[in-house]
């Protein structure tokens, strides 16, 4: 009899195919094809490297089993499999008495140590496409618009790119994102791999109705990707791959409410969804809040049409780190400064949390919802794994 092995997964709905897992593992035990990222079962040692890199936690996923997935079918994988019935261990060598032990139970129990929680859709989100144009198969689209949204002067040159599908499928809902293929070969002669971008406009387009995708883009020096991005000129084709990510989406109640902390680029998916709940839900006093952290107010995409926002659609909270003759602020300051009212927010089921940018911001903006969680007699932890279970948490850091 086999004895029961838990096996290391991803989950190709969730996964965004960023491939900084593969990028991360030290002994080579990740790798992809055209259509799935897959963990070799043989060369997997558990070291965990890959779960806390991973943007969506679609890696943080483990079956116990007889005989492990093989690579060939974890790239038909369309789903993650079942937690199948497994084999009871070998008896013998048990003492009289022992209590029975779920092997199953016991095995996922040691695989989660020190893993994040499974990161869930929103019950009212709606069914997302995933992973229609994949590596091999790439959809193209054509340049509509290539906006600076910084100003010239500032060091950050963040775009705003618009790109139009000419009637292909690429149905897209907000919170998704998308992959590039920048033109061209690697080092190694092999074509490059798509990088991800959020997807900063409503799923009906930049306007009602037509259908084209908006995407919010920093150049980074020495960037490949960024800066083919960047500068693309308006008729330019481009290789898409995706949708990707099927949990960091927006609830279609409109009663539900939003909690939104975002630094820089991380604003693209805020975008989406604060564009998709006017045109859907309206102006609803309480219905939005927003912390939105940037170096200067030259540097923050979307200045101008975020400060014309009226605070009965998006309350919101503009803050900055490097002003001339201002302290430093950073997100989670705000929040603390904001205690009562992102206590409110905390305190209503109704309520979805998204955080959206630097990875580094996750532990000051944790620490804030642990000193506000306190205030109303809460235990942040245990609010924040009801909410993540109930999908009302959701956080794509990079
Ligand atoms: P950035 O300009 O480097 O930083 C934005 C702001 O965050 C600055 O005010 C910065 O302050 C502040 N900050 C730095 N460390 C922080 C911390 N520990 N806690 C709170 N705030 C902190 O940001 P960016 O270059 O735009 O990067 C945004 C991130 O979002 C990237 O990692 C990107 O990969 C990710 N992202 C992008 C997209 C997209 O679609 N483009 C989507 C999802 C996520 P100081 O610099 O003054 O310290």
């Amino acid at each position: 009899m086999n004895k029961p092995l838990k096996q290391h997964l991803i989950d190709p709905e969730i996964c965004i195919r960023c491939y900084t897992c593969e990028m991360t593992c030290p002994v080579g035990a990740i790798e992809h094809d055209d259509n799935n990222v897959v963990v070799n079962a043989d060369a997997c040692n558990f070291c965990m490297d890959c779960i806390p890199v991973c943007p969506t936690g679609s890696i943080d996923e483990w079956r116990v089993v007889n005989t492990p997935y093989t690579l060939e079918e974890q790239y038909e994988f369309d789903e993650l499999p079942e937690q199948g019935e497994v084999d009871q261990p070998d008896a013998s060598g048990t003492e009289a008495g022992d209590a029975e032990v779920d092997p199953v139970a016991a095995l996922l129990a040691e695989a989660h140590k020190g893993a994040g929680g499974k990161a869930k859709a929103p019950a009212t989100a709606s069914k997302p496409a995933i992973n229609l144009h994949n590596l091999g198969h790439p959809v193209e689209a054509v340049v509509q618009g290539n906006y600076r949204l910084t100003a010239e002067d500032s060091d950050a040159d963040v775009r705003h790119i618009i790109l139009d599908f000419q009637g292909k499928p690429f149905p897209v809902l907000e919170g998704q994102s998308l992959g590039i293929i920048a033109p061209g070969t690697d080092a190694d002669g092999n074509a490059h791999l798509p990088r991800l971008y959020s997807v900063s406009s409503p799923r009906d387009g930049e306007r009602p109705g037509y259908h084209n995708v908006s995407l919010t883009v920093k150049r980074e020096e020495g960037g490949l990707c960024s800066n083919y991005v960047c500068d693309l000129e308006i008729g330019a084709k481009v290789n898409i791959t995706g949708p990707f990510g099927a949990t960091f989406l927006l609830p279609s109640d409109p009663d539900a409410r939003l909690l939104m902390i975002c630094t820089g680029t991380g604003s693209a998916p805020m975008r989406s969804f604060t564009m998709a709940r006017q045109r859907t839900v309206g102006t609803k006093p309480g219905g939005m809040m927003m912390f939105f952290g940037a170096r200067t107010p030259d540097s923050l995409p979307y200045f101008g049409p975020l400060k014309k926002m009226p605070d009965e659609l998006l309350h919101k909270h503009l803050v900055f780190s490097r002003m001339p003759g201002a302290e430093k602020e950073y997100v989670q300051d705000r929040m603390r400064a904001e205690e009562d009212a992102v206590a409110e927010y905390l305190k209503d089921p109704k309520t979805h949390i998204y955080i959206c940018g630097l990875k580094g911001m996750e532990e000051g903006v944790e620490k804030a919802f642990t000193n506000i969680a306190e205030s109303i007699g809460e235990q942040w932890l245990n609010l924040r794994d009801a909410m993540r279970e109930d999908g009302r948490y959701h956080v794509e850091t990079y």
